[in-house]
């Protein structure tokens, strides 16, 4: 299932920190291997707070919902 349409030029998702990093919101320091937001078009990462990661994920997945919605 691919969309038409696409908010964002790739689409962010979780994955694994793969080397040690820090959250663009917080600042807070990102251990490898913990559950980070990634973007891929900036690459900016998120750590998975409520405010950081999960709060950029609700926004992508409103979007996302929206542009579905728009494209029927
Ligand atoms: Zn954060």
């Amino acid at each position: 299932m691919r969309r038409q349409r696409l908010p964002f030029p790739r689409d962010p998702y979780w994955l694994d920190a793969r080397f040690p990093g820090q959250c663009s919101k917080c600042a807070a320091p990102i251990k490898t291997g913990a559950p980070i937001f990634y973007y891929p078009n900036s690459k900016t990462i998120f750590c998975d707070g409520e405010d950081c990661g999960k709060h950029e994920a609700r926004q992508v997945e409103a979007a996302l919902f929206d542009e579905r919605m728009c494209a029927v």
